[in-house]
């Protein structure tokens, strides 16, 4: 299928690894050109060279916390300097998730590192980006977040909690934006084969003394697919979600999860 945005410019934000490595390489197979940010310069460099040479498009790298002013303006920069109408068509927020634990112990200092990274960091680039897709008559936004905003998994009570004020965020905001052909909704992801997902995995390995892979097993039986989901699917769910076909799907959450969330609708 012609996803119908070739030569579209993209933020993908987080996007050296992991689900928003897979959402960067899908967009450039369907010829959007890229910025892409992350932390660690090494890996970000790597994914970038990986991505030009394999599909042929524009990847430009912007080594920033995405959770701090300097870095969303960075990113924004970026991208109105590569984009031949000024600022990003196609914006994925993405930030790595806050960390597992008890909600005795999370502090305000916790919640406030939390609701950051995975509240206010996308609200503030949306924000940004949206009056030149308004204006250009034609935007598309995709939050990742998490399969715990529709049920809560106890541990991960700081991504609850965080991720369902952006939820409520994108629900009212994509219906005014609509009108102007700006598309805005949620992919959200179960459990995916993603360092995340080892990094999870690992937590429970030292709470419960078990193996990585009884850890790794016991989580895929709770899973009706029976496996971790891919990047590689997640960012052909994401590039759908971009593409010129997407234009009647507003302010929506999709799930990505094998199944995991049991429900009839
Ligand atoms: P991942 O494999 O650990 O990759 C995280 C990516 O984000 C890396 O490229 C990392 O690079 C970058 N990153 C992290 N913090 C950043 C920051 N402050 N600024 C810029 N870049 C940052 O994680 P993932 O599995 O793809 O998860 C992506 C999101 O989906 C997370 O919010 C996670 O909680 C959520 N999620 C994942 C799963 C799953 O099963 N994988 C399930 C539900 C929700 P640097 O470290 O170099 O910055």
């Amino acid at each position: 299928m012609d996803l119908g945005i070739k030569g579209r410019t993209a933020i993908i934000c987080a996007g050296s690894k992991g689900l928003g490595r897979g959402c960067a390489e899908a967009l450039a197979e369907a010829g959007v050109n890229l910025v892409i940010n992350a932390r660690g310069v090494e890996a970000l460099e790597a994914t970038a060279a990986d991505i030009r040479a394999r599909f042929g498009v524009e990847v430009v790298v912007v080594p920033a916390d995405i959770t701090a002013d300097a870095g969303r303006d960075a990113v924004l920069a970026a991208a109105a300097a590569l984009s031949p109408t000024g600022g990003a068509d196609i914006l994925i927020n993405n930030a790595g998730g806050p960390p597992p634990g008890m909600w005795s112990d999370w502090t305000r200092a916790d919640w406030q590192k939390a609701i950051d990274g995975n509240m206010l960091t996308p609200i503030l680039l949306t924000t940004a980006a949206l009056p030149g897709m308004i204006e250009r008559g034609w935007g598309r936004v995709v939050n990742i977040t998490s399969q715990s905003v529709k049920s809560p998994i106890g541990v991960l009570g700081l991504s609850n909690g965080a991720r369902a004020g952006l939820t409520g965020f994108v629900a009212g905001t994509a219906r005014q934006v609509a009108p102007f052909g700006v598309v805005m909704n949620n992919l959200l992801p179960g459990i995916h084969a993603t360092d995340r997902a080892v990094a999870l995995d690992g937590a429970v390995v030292k709470a419960e003394g078990i193996s990585m892979q009884e850890a790794h097993g016991r989580r895929a039986a709770t899973i009706p697919a029976r496996r971790y989901g891919t990047a590689a699917e997640f960012g052909a769910t994401c590039a759908f979600m971009c593409s010129q076909h997407a234009g009647f799907m507003i302010g929506q959450n999709i799930s990505l999860d094998g199944g995991g969330f049991n429900s009839t609708l």
